[in-house]
């Protein structure tokens, strides 16, 4: 281990012994840095930097709250709005939860940030999976950069994270180099960018250790889309041309050819190796060793809404270790993912004191309304659940992330947070609040039936959708499967499985006094949400950041509009009362 891991892991040891110290004087940093900001002036703070003052004078807000405050800099205010200095930057978020994307401030203080979990998460990492001098495939994509009405840069965070002059000089010492130049990363087109990762990844493919995206999503759609292009792939390696039909951006197609020669003995030796993948009718599974024989592990976020990837990911690595990646947000990072070994399934992060200051509203029980005042890192209790506040160094003070995590344990004086759901993923009819978490367990529950069925079935993506445009309103979840052979009984034995498995007692109370509809299971034609992705990166969301919306209403318009142009099939589960008796 170099030298920088091992002060990471010293350095986080001793926040770690010191949490709450730490976070006090994180705290005092923001404010003092920040004190004549109109919008802590407004509130009276008066340039003191104590907890108590702070709690006190400062309300807990939420992003619609800022946007008063947001929208003044966006259109160009450069005097100290939300902190000390201007804000001249902004991440979008990926937005595809909310149906549309919100412009968060950005600034060094949070690159520094980013830096520092970066650091700690790869120091735990290559303590646990060394990586020698080999390379990283990292399926990352910029995103456009936009001006806004004031003439500020906005692009996602990945983008200002991957541009900051910090990353380029930091990453060179932690992390082997990643082989997509930056012309791929930052190309404009998603669909070429990935053609050339897959490209520059093959022609190295012996040399890779390390497969990596930001979320899980992009290395299933990568091995996705591999399959498909493979034998192009194997083409251009063969003749060392780089596919004048598939890339048209010259900078990038340029930058790219530099690493081509001809090469048909790797050409063969790939082509081989996937037509033995088609033929053995294992569904590409094992394709990653196979054809990437060094890599050590896959890295990228895969809790949360990335966990239905897990099946697949699995399937597509064999025996490759996935490790997953940190916990964050546009907002800016809280915690780092100190045991790597863990599967995703249990992963929890150590909130890192030093860079932000977190409180945590304890989560009522769904059905109590009144909500209580956020706690600090020393009062959170293992097992129970909170919703995320965040002061940061970029002008967010007491921000409700929209995020509840469980705590897993301590380590040391620091939380380790087990991410559960997203506060505003709900499917509500009328007592009935049903979580993306619910959801996720409850498609794992009747996708078991899917076995059932003679070929390899399996759920690719899914989403959800209160249907109340007639008096009862009812549960509609879209789905889209690999193969569409699947008998109307196993679907219905689906539709009723999840019906079941929905645990939340509004809607099982809904449901027996049949004040909420059966359940519906609508099928997607095979594509469907590659045309939402789509969609979204029309919009300009980064693929990097795309989260699937697991609900979808109104402000989804666009999105609702696609999967009803794409449903193949519907499917009720039977009467509620009935279902039960079986
Ligand atoms: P964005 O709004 O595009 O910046 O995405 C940030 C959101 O992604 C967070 O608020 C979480 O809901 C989710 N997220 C980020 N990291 C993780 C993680 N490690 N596990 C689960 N969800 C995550």
């Amino acid at each position: 281990m170099n030298g920088e891991s091992l002060h990471a892991l010293e350095r986080f040891e001793l926040a770690s012994q010191h949490a709450n110290e730490v976070q006090i004087a994180c705290l005092e940093r923001i404010l003092k840095e920040n004190g004549n900001a109109e919008y802590l002036q407004n509130l009276g703070l008066d340039g003191r930097t104590d907890v108590a003052s702070f709690k006190s004078c400062v309300p807990v807000v939420t992003h619609q709250d800022l946007m008063p405050y947001i929208n003044r800099i966006v259109d160009g205010d450069m005097s100290s709005v939300l902190t000390g200095k201007s804000i001249s930057r902004f991440s979008i978020s990926s937005g595809t939860t909310q149906g549309k994307p919100k412009f968060v401030p950005f600034n060094n203080e949070l690159a520094k940030s980013t830096m520092e979990i970066f650091r700690t998460s790869f120091a735990f990492r290559n303590r646990r999976f060394p990586l020698g001098k080999g390379r990283a495939l990292q399926f990352i994509y910029g995103s456009k950069q936009l001006e806004t009405r004031g003439g500020l840069k906005a692009s996602t965070a990945t983008t200002n994270v991957y541009k900051s002059d910090l990353f380029k000089t930091t990453m060179k010492d932690i992390q082997s180099q990643s082989i997509s130049p930056g012309q791929v990363v930052f190309a404009s087109d998603f669909h070429q960018s990935l053609y050339c990762h897959l490209l520059c990844g093959l022609v190295f493919s012996d040399e890779i250790q390390l497969i990596s995206s930001t979320f899980a999503h992009s290395l299933v759609n990568a091995f996705r889309s591999f399959e498909l292009l493979y034998q192009e792939l194997c083409e251009d390696i063969r003749v060392g041309h780089v596919s004048t039909s598939r890339v048209t951006i010259p900078s990038m197609r340029d930058a790219v050819q530099e690493l081509l020669y001809p090469n048909p003995e790797l050409a063969d030796q790939i082509y081989d190796k996937c037509k033995g993948l088609k033929e053995s009718n294992k569904d590409w599974g094992g394709v990653i060793p196979a054809i990437f024989p060094n890599v050590r592990y896959l890295y990228g976020i895969m809790t949360g809404s990335m966990e239905p990837y897990l099946n697949r990911l699995r399937h597509y690595a064999r025996d490759v270790p996935l490790v997953c990646a940190d916990y964050g947000a546009s907002e800016g990072w809280i915690g780092v993912n100190i045991s790597p070994e863990s599967p995703p399934e249990t992963a929890s992060f150590a909130v890192l004191p030093n860079i932000g200051f977190y409180e945590f509203i304890p989560l009522r029980p769904r059905n109590e309304e009144e909500e209580v005042d956020p706690i600090g890192i020393n009062d959170v209790r293992i097992g129970e659940e909170y919703e995320v506040v965040v002061t940061n160094f970029a002008g967010l003070y007491r921000y409700r992330l929209g995020d509840v995590v469980k705590i897993a344990g301590f380590h040391n004086q620091t939380p380790l947070l087990k991410f559960q759901f997203r506060r505003n993923l709900l499917l509500s009819i009328n007592v009935d609040k049903t979580t993306e978490k619910d959801l996720q367990l409850a498609i794992a529950n009747a996708a078991v039936h899917l076995l059932e069925s003679p070929n390899q079935i399996e759920v690719i993506d899914f989403t959800s959708h209160a249907d109340v445009s007639s008096n009862l309103g009812h549960y509609v979840l879209f789905w889209e499967l690999n193969d569409d052979a699947v008998s109307k009984e196993i679907l219905n034995r689906c539709a009723k499985a999840m019906d079941l498995s929905l645990v939340d007692i509004g809607y099982v109370r809904s449901r027996k006094s049949n004040t909420i509809g059966a359940l519906e299971l609508r099928l997607l034609r095979k594509g469907t949400f590659k045309k939402i992705l789509e969609h979204y990166v029309g919009m300009g969301a980064a693929v990097s950041q795309f989260k699937t919306p697991r609900c979808v209403g109104r402000s989804h318009g666009r999105v609702l509009q696609i999967l009803s142009e794409n449903v193949i099939g519907n499917y009720f589960s039977n009467a509620y009362n009935q279902s039960i008796k079986k």
